[in-house]
């Protein structure tokens, strides 16, 4: 539905986007996401058609959509920053830019009806924004975007101002809205947990630099290199570079093979999920040696912070029986089928 083809934006002669394609289709939701300064909400403000690329292509369906105006696109933006009118109504708030632009009352009423209730927002259409709580006002800046039955979502971080329980509140919101419209989206966050809950597709940035785009369980299971291997996933991989001899990979005592187009390796980098890790190894398992060092409790689970002889490595821990404490020594175990590698230079995935 949507192409970006070569992409680029400088500012003042500096790469902030560098030559970056993607396509969005029809009904997916895109979640953009990344450290501080990536790029993404420079992405965000090219497809709005705020700002202008520096190089490359967009288009909507056949139509390049390059230099359009915002209004000639219309996408709807939805950013942190809700700024609702004070003084008018939530009503007059959700139907302001269709009075600007002296549409027809009768074209937009039926619309309005339902979007309030898509939105819950019914009862409370005669009030002002003072008089919402944070996740109401979110709503009605929502209302206000979808009412023009835009081509396009684009959303910067909508759920940041907000606190935990109105998060969630919101991005269930989000997500409804979605499941009934079913209308493209392209949603920015820095938040990775927020990315794999709510996208059909992670497209993780560095740099101004895609590093991997995909489903959520694919960015998971299969990092493309180092930076997406620490970014996705909470609590972050272990990742500790460790020497090779002979075509094997060193840990501790243990020896894993490397794939044989790597086997002159020197050192790779040795990636392992802490939920991976157990401190009750079955017999199939690798298991190494390790003292506990900290422990952190996480909710639901403990993340135990430990030293072994290949370094330290933090693992999860479920809030069951007597969970080790400080000074503690065990046996650690993982399935080699868990283990991920990648090059000491690249940094790009070896398996
Ligand atoms: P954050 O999560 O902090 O909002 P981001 O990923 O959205 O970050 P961008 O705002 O897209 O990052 O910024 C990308 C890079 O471009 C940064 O290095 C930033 O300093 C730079 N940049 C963004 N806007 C401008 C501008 N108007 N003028 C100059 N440099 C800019």
């Amino acid at each position: 539905m949507l192409r970006l083809q070569n992409v680029s934006k400088q500012f003042d002669g500096k790469p902030a986007l560098s030559a970056l394609s993607l396509e969005i289709r029809d009904g997916e939701f895109v979640v953009l996401v990344g450290p501080s300064g990536c790029g993404k909400s420079t992405l965000l403000r090219l497809l709005a058609g705020l700002d202008e690329v520096s190089g490359g292509e967009i288009w909507l369906r056949e139509e390049n959509i390059t230099t359009m105006t915002p209004r000639e696109r219309n996408f709807a933006m939805i950013f942190q920053n809700y700024a609702l009118f004070p003084h008018l109504s939530v009503r007059d708030n959700i139907t302001f830019g269709m009075k600007i632009r002296k549409e027809d009352k009768a074209s937009w009423q039926p619309r309005l009806a339902q979007v309030a209730q898509m939105l819950q927002l019914d009862d409370l259409l005669d009030r002002k924004p003072a008089k919402l709580s944070g996740g109401q006002r979110q709503r009605v800046a929502m209302a206000r975007a979808i009412v023009r039955n835009p081509r396009l979502f684009l959303m910067d971080e909508p759920l940041s101002n907000l606190d935990a329980r109105l998060r969630t509140e919101v991005r269930d919101s989000i997500m409804a809205l979605h499941q009934q419209l079913k209308t493209s989206t392209v949603y920015v966050t820095h938040d990775q947990t927020e990315a794999m809950s709510m996208a059909d597709r992670i497209v993780v940035l560095n740099g101004g630099h895609v590093q991997q785009v995909g489903r959520p369980e694919h960015l998971y299971a299969r990092p493309a290199n180092l930076f997406v291997a620490g970014f996705i996933g909470s609590p972050a991989m272990n990742l500790l570079r460790l020497p090779c001899a002979e075509g094997q990979v060193r840990v501790g005592e243990l020896t894993y093979p490397l794939p044989p187009a790597w086997a002159t390796q020197r050192e790779v980098w040795f990636g392992l999920r802490p939920e991976h890790i157990t401190d009750s190894p079955g017999p199939q398992a690798l298991t190494l040696p390790a003292t506990v060092i900290q422990r952190e409790l996480m909710g639901a689970d403990y993340l135990l912070h430990v030293s072994t002889p290949t370094g330290a490595l933090r693992y999860t821990r479920r809030h069951r029986g007597a969970i080790p404490e400080k000074g503690d020594t065990l046996t650690l175990g993982f399935s080699p089928a868990d283990i991920h590698l990648f090059h000491a230079e690249t940094q790009h995935n070896l398996l």
